[in-house]
C-alpha cells in the first residue's frame, strides 16, 4: 500500500524536452516511487488523484516573487520603477504591520499554490519576516525567502531605512531559525534590495553572511535605465561590474531582471555562473524593457522565470510569464527565439537548477520529492489537442490547474486550497489592505 497515485494522465517528466507519455505517478513517503508508462490496475494506494484529460508536470518554479506586496495589487498601475517604488511600494511596505505582512503572504502564497507554483524564491520587506515564513510553513509551499536590506540614506525613505549591523543580525537570526525548516521545504536567501538601496559595506556583509552559511543571495539588477545610470554616476561602473566588486556574482547569486546589460556584463554573468530570473510581465508593465534572454542562454547563463510582485504584474501566474517568455523574444530574435519546451524547462528543470534544488525538484523522476502540478485540459484554449508544451505555454492559464502536490502531500485538489481557508485568506487580505491604506494616507 503506497500513499498516493496520480492516475491516467499525460506525464511530462521534463527530464528531456519533447518527451511525454500516458501513465501513472506512484508516490510514497513524500517522494516519487515510480512512474509507470501504462495504466495498471494492481496499484494499491491510500489516495488516488484522477489525472485523466490532464497533464502531469513537475511542480512549477518561480525564481522571483514578493508575496509581501500582494495587498498593493491593482493600486500601482501606470508608473515606471523609480516612481512605482517611491510613491507606492515603499510607502505601502512602511505602512504594513505584522498582521498586514501575514495577510499579504497568505494571499500571495495561496495564489501561487492554486496557480500550480510549488516552489518560489521570495523577497521580503525589512520587517516582520517571521510571519511570511510561518505562512509558508502552514500553507505547504516549497519556499526560499529573505528579509530585504536597505541602509542607504541617500536612496531609501526614512520609514524603511535600516541600521547596517541590525539589518544583518536580523537576517542571520531569521536564517538560523528558518533555513531547512519544515523538513527542508523552507530555505533562507539573503536579499539586499538592489545596488542603490544598500551601502557598499552592507552589501559586503550580506555576501559574507550568505557564504558563511551556504544560503542563496538574491537581489534586483539592471531592471531600469535610470537605475543603471545612477549606479554609473555614483560608482563609475556598470551595475553588474559594481555588484561583482562587492561579491554579488557567482553560482549562489540570483539576480532578478537583467534587462539592460552590456555585452561585457553578459559575459561576466556567464563566467561567474550568476543566475538570472526573467520577469517579463513586470518588465513590460513598468516599461523597463525586454531582457535579452536568448542571448543569455546562448552564453550558458542559468535562467529561471518569475512574476515579481502583485503591484507590478498584477498576477503571480507562472503561466502568464511562460506565455510572455514564449512570445516576447520573437521581436528581436525571430519566431523561433524560444520554443515552448525551452520555456517550460525554465519554469521547471532550469528553475530548480537556478536555485540549486535540482536534486530535489524540477523534474518527475524516481527518488525526487513529489512536487507535481496537474493541469486540466478542459479549457477552450487547450482544444482540440497538440504538443503538451505548446498547450501549457501558449494555451493554459493558472485557472486550468486542477491539483497540486508538494512533498507528496496534496495541497490543492480540484482547484481548492486544502491547507487554509480561501475565503478567510481573502477576508484577511481585504481587512489588512484597508488598514494599510489608512496608515499610508495618514
Ligand atoms: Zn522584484
Amino acid at each position: 500500500m503506497i500513499d498516493l497515485v496520480i492516475r491516467g494522465g499525460t506525464v511530462v517528466p521534463m527530464v528531456e524536452n519533447g518527451k511525454y507519455f500516458s501513465g501513472d505517478v506512484l508516490i510514497d513517503n513524500g517522494k516519487i516511487l515510480e512512474i509507470r508508462r501504462h495504466q495498471t490496475d494492481e496499484i494499491r494506494a491510500r489516495q488516488t488523484i484522477d489525472a485523466s484529460e490532464a497533464l502531469v508536470i513537475p511542480g512549477l518554479i518561480q525564481c522571483h516573487v514578493h508575496v509581501v506586496q500582494s495587498l498593493l495589487r491593482h493600486q500601482a498601475d501606470g508608473l515606471e520603477l523609480p516612481d512605482w517604488l517611491q510613491t507606492r511600494t515603499w510607502p505601502y511596505e512602511a505602512a504594513l504591520d505584522g498582521d498586514g505582512v501575514q495577510a499579504a503572504a497568505e494571499l500571495g502564497i495561496a495564489e501561487l499554490l492554486c496557480g500550480g507554483t510549488t516552489t518560489a524564491l521570495d523577497f521580503g520587506t525589512t520587517h516582520d519576516h517571521d510571519r511570511v515564513f510561518r505562512v509558508a510553513e502552514e500553507l505547504g509551499i516549497r519556499f526560499i525567502s529573505g528579509k530585504t536590506h536597505m541602509d542607504d540614506g541617500y536612496t531609501n525613505p526614512p520609514a524603511l531605512l535600516e541600521d547596517r549591523d541590525a539589518s544583518v543580525a536580523e537576517a542571520e537570526d531569521l536564517g538560523r531559525r528558518w533555513h531547512n525548516a519544515a523538513g527542508g521545504r523552507l530555505g533562507y536567501a539573503v536579499a539586499p534590495r538592489f545596488a542603490l538601496s544598500c551601502t557598499k559595506g552592507l552589501l559586503e556583509d550580506c555576501v559574507a553572511l550568505a557564504r558563511a552559511n551556504g544560503w542563496l543571495l538574491h537581489t534586483h539588477a539592471s531592471e531600469n535605465l535610470s537605475e543603471i545610470e545612477e549606479v554609473r554616476r555614483r560608482f563609475n561602473r556598470t551595475n553588474i561590474d559594481y555588484l561583482d566588486s562587492v561579491g554579488l556574482t557567482g553560482p549562489d547569486v540570483v539576480l532578478a531582471h537583467g534587462v539592460h546589460l552590456t555585452k561585457e556584463e553578459k559575459h561576466l554573468l556567464a563566467e561567474t555562473g550568476t543566475r538570472i530570473c526573467h520577469c517579463p510581465g513586470a518588465n513590460l508593465k513598468l516599461a523597463s524593457g525586454i531582457a535579452d534572454i536568448p542571448g543569455l542562454l546562448d552564453l550558458g547563463v542559468s535562467v529561471g522565470l518569475g512574476a515579481d510582485g502583485a503591484p507590478c504584474n498584477n498576477r503571480l501566474s507562472i503561466f502568464h510569464e511562460m506565455a510572455l517568455a514564449g512570445t516576447l523574444h520573437t521581436l528581436r530574435h525571430g519566431p523561433s527565439a524560444l520554443d515552448a519546451w525551452s520555456v517550460l524547462a525554465m519554469a521547471t528543470r532550469d528553475g530548480a537548477r537556478a536555485l540549486h534544488i535540482e536534486d530535489r525538484t524540477g523534474t518527475l523522476e524516481t527518488g525526487k520529492a513529489a512536487d507535481i502540478t496537474v493541469v486540466g485540459l478542459d479549457a477552450w484554449s487547450l482544444q482540440p489537442g497538440g504538443d503538451p508544451a505548446s498547450r501549457l505555454v501558449y494555451g493554459a492559464t493558472a485557472g486550468d490547474v486542477r491539483h497540486v502536490v508538494i512533498d507528496g502531500r496534496p495541497i490543492v485538489e480540484d482547484g481548492i486550497l486544502l491547507t487554509a481557508s480561501g475565503p478567510e485568506i481573502q477576508d484577511h487580505a481585504r481587512t489588512a489592505w484597508h488598514a494599510a491604506r489608512r496608515r499610508m494616507e495618514a
